[in-house]
């Protein structure tokens, strides 16, 4: 087992990654920008390295920075975390060539699935089904209006290298799709630059259904299940739940083999997750995310299995600790992302965070780097709490829920708390009815009032 393991992010996941690793004996190292010099992963790691300033580009996602931190220090592996280098299939590169560990998959992994068009043709010929669309990216627009033709409108555009929903635009009909390729290849070259895209059937009321798979490197692969990520706001998670209120048990079962057949079929190890579209009793492939996901531990309430830890363990080249037989799914889970944003307009509220004081209780997990006095710096993701509660059953969830984001308090900034508070409330998310384009509709209509 590796004895140090330099933790590659920050804010609440680099706390989550340095607490399975204290449970493990394992040291920590902690990297940070100037700006974060006073975070929580920091102040919790055995050892800290600054690695830069605050911008991202500078610190985060500054390799050569990063894996001299991991030398000095005598790091063995280096865990990625979300975000920033922990789909970069060089930086995996990088690590192994200087003799440490990556804690994620293969880098071939990370490459195919983070070109969209690759990633599809792989899973395509391992039998999965996929959304109706070009097979391939396209180059140039009249190929690609032919075969929006052939699809039927609405159609989506998306970016091949696309991620967190950038690059992504729907055309209703024929004579919006020449725009919508322009658009989608305008922010697809400034974000990713590479405008290479590809189009979709734009499915009318999809949930998004994942199903979480764990891989050592022995070729045992094993599902955990599946989270319910269908409310998001502009294409960004809010709020995930598991078990899905849309599956029953046979659908679940056979989503989650048909997800781990597949892994075990390309070799992949490491934790991983298959995003599917759901719509009509069909699942639609849309992607691979070839890493840890901040909603997994809606997983882990409901199964028990520390995915970090097993990620870890994985890495090292040990088995995988349990069989798909071992794995039992008890209760329901909901996660709140709590972001520091207005609820109404999700304008950014960083700042000083003057008193904080987490909900507790029974089956009620908070993972977050906040504290009382600390100032949340303006440069990252606005990501600063998750609350995640489980219940027997979804009932008793939502009312713990209920409960739990009634205790949070965090003052000195906005959050998005009240917004969880209005949306747990909401007859289609008591119901379990909801789809991708209800929170959307859900705040529209909710501002307005
Ligand atoms: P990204 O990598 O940018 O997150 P995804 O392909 O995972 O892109 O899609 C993100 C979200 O966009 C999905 O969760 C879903 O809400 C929506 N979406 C993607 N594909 C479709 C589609 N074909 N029809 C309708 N909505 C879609």
């Amino acid at each position: 087992m590796f004895e140090k393991v330099l933790i590659a992010n920050r804010g609440e996941i680099a706390l989550r990654i340095h607490r399975a690793c204290r449970e493990m004996g394992i040291h920590t190292v902690a990297v940070h920008s100037t700006a974060d010099a006073n975070a929580m992963h920091v102040r919790l790691a055995d050892e800290s390295v600054c690695i830069g300033p605050p911008s991202s580009s500078q610190s985060y996602l500054n390799m050569p920075a990063i894996l001299s931190a991991a030398i000095i220090t005598g790091a063995d592996a280096i865990h990625p975390g979300v975000g920033f280098l922990s789909e970069n299939g060089n930086f995996a590169t990088m690590v192994a060539e200087h003799g440490m560990t990556f804690i994620g998959p293969d880098p071939h992994h990370l490459e195919i699935m983070g070109d969209k068009v690759a990633a599809k043709d792989t899973v395509r010929e391992l039998g999965i089904p996929l959304v109706p669309g070009s097979e391939g990216a396209l180059t140039d627009d009249a190929t690609a209006i032919r075969v929006a033709d052939e699809i039927g409108y609405p159609v989506l555009v998306k970016a091949a290298a696309g991620g967190g929903g950038r690059g992504m635009k729907v055309a209703y009909s024929r004579d919006q799709i020449e725009s919508a390729l322009r658009m989608a290849r305008n922010e697809a070259r400034s974000a990713f630059g590479n405008d290479a895209v590809y189009i979709e059937k734009y499915l009318g009321h999809p949930r998004h259904i994942e199903v979480q798979v764990l891989g050592d490197r022995h070729g045992n692969v094993v599902h955990l299940g599946e989270r319910d990520c269908s409310l998001q706001r502009r294409h960004q998670k809010i709020l995930e739940e598991g078990p899905s209120p849309a599956l029953n048990a046979e659908q679940r079962e056979w989503i989650g083999n048909l997800a781990a057949d597949a892994c075990r079929r390309m070799g992949y190890h490491s934790a991983g997750t298959l995003e599917f579209l759901y719509e009509d009793g069909q699942f639609y492939f849309i992607e691979m995310n070839t890493r840890l996901q901040v909603e997994h531990p809606v997983t882990e309430a409901i199964t028990g299995v520390d995915i970090v830890r097993e990620q870890i363990r994985v890495a090292a080249g040990m088995p995988l600790a349990f069989e798909q037989a071992d794995v039992r799914i008890n209760g329901h889970a909901i996660e709140c992302r709590i972001n520091a944003e207005d609820p109404r307009t999700f304008i950014p509220s960083p700042g000083m965070v003057k008193d904080y004081h987490a909900p507790g209780g029974l089956d009620v997990r908070v993972d977050s780097g906040l504290y009382g006095g600390y100032r949340i710096p303006p440069y990252y993701d606005s990501l600063v709490a998750k609350l995640i509660v489980r219940g027997q059953s979804r009932n008793e969830c939502l009312m713990r829920l209920r409960r739990a984001l009634e205790e949070f308090v965090i003052e000195g900034i906005t959050t998005t708390i009240p917004l969880h508070q209005d949306l747990i409330a909401a007859p289609a998310f008591v119901d379990g009815t909801y789809d991708i384009h209800w929170l959307s509709r859900f705040v529209a209509e909710t501002s307005a009032s």
